[in-house]
């Protein structure tokens, strides 16, 4: 089972997330594990402080690396894995990390334990991507306000990948091809919308064909 430690200034944004269709499912069967974890909890200040302001100068704030550094140190202490190096993986995300892909996914899928790490602000202190960090992953080229919704990228994406995860194998890694579904024929304005005569065919070698001439796999 693949165990996700999530850290982060705002554990509520995900508690929706977990909680409804497959994660919820997969979470209940123990096909996956979550944890949320308020960084908070690993400040040493009475002020629970996680930000401070940066050298240098400029606008806004960044997270500090103590307390990043103690929770990482702690939810890998806590969960043994078999050979620290392959079995498990600290993420951080950054708008100037390696885009994600679906080859990490699958990769990632394998390990034990996951640990994400959530910025926010303007940021993370570099120490953490430098001497943390096993990854800086982004999810795109746009900036977001806070990690969260990268990790919840990264939850589904490697989720699909666990076995067990999606009942049929096939579809957890295709790019879609075209889906229709009834009715047969929508009328859009003058249009008329019709489902390729193909589909209706009942023919499912050349259904089969003409899907994967429309597919993107990704072929992993
Ligand atoms: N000024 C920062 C941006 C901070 S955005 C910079 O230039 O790097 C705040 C946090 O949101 C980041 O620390 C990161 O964890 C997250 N984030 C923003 N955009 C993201 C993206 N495209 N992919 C992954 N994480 C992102």
């Amino acid at each position: 089972m693949i165990k996700f430690d999530i850290i982060t200034i705002f554990p509520e944004i995900f508690k929706g997330f977990v909680s409804e269709s497959l994660l919820a499912w997969a979470r209940k069967k123990k096909i996956i594990k979550i944890n949320l974890h308020n960084l908070r909890k690993w400040t040493t200040d009475k002020h629970k402080t996680v930000d401070d302001k940066p050298y240098g100068g400029g606008p806004g704030m960044v997270l500090k690396i103590g307390p990043l550094y103690r929770a990482v140190q702690s939810l890998s202490s806590k969960f043994q894995v078999k050979s620290l190096k392959l079995r498990r993986r600290v993420i951080l995300f950054s708008p100037r990390g390696k885009k994600l892909t679906q080859a990490m996914a699958k990769k990632w899928a394998k390990y034990d334990q996951l640990i994400l790490i959530c910025g926010r602000y303007e940021g993370v202190d570099v120490g953490v991507a430098d001497h943390i960090a096993d990854e800086i992953i982004s999810i795109g080229d746009y900036v977001l306000n806070g990690g969260e919704v990268a990790a919840m990228a990264v939850i589904e994406s490697v989720s699909r990948m666990v076995p067990g995860f999606i009942a049929k194998k096939e579809s957890a890694q295709k790019f879609d091809h075209p889906q229709y579904t009834r009715p047969e024929i929508f009328t859009l304005g003058k249009k008329n919308l019709k489902v390729p005569k193909i589909l209706l065919s009942g023919n499912h070698k050349k259904i089969k064909e003409w899907r994967s001439k429309l597919t993107k796999s990704t072929d992993l």
